[in-house]
């Protein structure tokens, strides 16, 4: 039988933070920013990339793009026709008329489809405007922001959360929306900092701390991870139990 020696770590949670993100740098290494050259694609293709991988993201995208080779035919496509053209991303019948609106909106507003003056904003009034817009929430603008825009947000997807609530640098029920601000707070408002931390822990969430059954035996966080050290049984909000049909 394993014994678990109950290590639930009493760190401060910005201090673990720090810590975690430390050994992950020195696991991992740390890496440039490197988002896509477009800005345009990569607002549009985030929103492509929800619950998708990124090898269907980008046949849908380069799809779209053969298909409709401006931003104005995207936007005017007839819907079925871009559901068709996207159909590589899940919930092609929901992000199609998010990307039509997108576009109607950023068009109206702006007249192109450039966001290139996104880089004249601050952080806040650059993720107020985008969080305006149809379909984009925290994960779509903070992603935009940091990968395009070299923003000190933090994106947190199902990786990030998952791994960051198993070590504990979050508490059990704290949504992934929540976590953008609580983790932010944790880490230097740095663009170069939360990029790392980002592609680390997304990193470590499709490598080692999988969803099912994580290999906690060979994670170099074991030694500070709540999840591990009580035992793996702990209740999350972000690994929900999935009921049997
Ligand atoms: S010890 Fe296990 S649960 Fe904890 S971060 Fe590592 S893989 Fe995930």
């Amino acid at each position: 039988m394993r014994l678990f020696f109950c290590m639930v770590t009493t760190l401060d949670p910005a201090v673990k933070t720090r810590d975690a993100h430390e050994r992950l740098n020195e696991h991992y290494g740390v890496q440039e920013i490197r988002g896509r050259v477009d800005p345009m694609h990569e607002l549009i293709g985030t929103i492509l990339s929800h619950r998708t991988t990124f090898a269907n993201e980008r046949v849908a995208y380069q799809t779209m793009r053969e298909r409709f080779p401006t931003w104005e035919a995207v936007r005017d496509a007839p819907l079925d026709q871009l559901i068709d053209a996207i159909k590589t991303a899940n919930y092609p019948e929901i992000k199609a008329p998010y990307i039509q609106n997108v576009l109607t909106l950023l068009i109206a507003e702006r007249g192109e489809a450039n966001i290139n003056f996104l880089w004249d904003l601050s952080t806040e009034e650059a993720m107020a405007w985008l969080n305006r817009l149809p379909g984009v929430g925290p994960k779509t603008s903070t992603l935009l922001l940091l990968f395009s825009f070299h923003k000190p947000v933090l994106p947190v997807d199902t990786h990030v959360h998952r791994v960051t609530q198993r070590l504990g640098l979050i508490g059990p029920k704290v949504s992934a929306e929540k976590a953008h601000t609580l983790l932010l707070s944790y880490l230097p408002q740095d663009a170069g900092v939360l990029y790392n931390f980002h592609k680390h822990f997304f990193w470590h969430g499709q490598r080692v701390c999988f969803w099912y059954n994580p290999n906690c035996a060979g994670c170099v966080l074991n030694d500070m991870c709540d999840f591990y050290q009580t035992g793996r049984t702990a209740v999350l909000s972000s690994t929900p139990i999935r009921k049997s049909k």
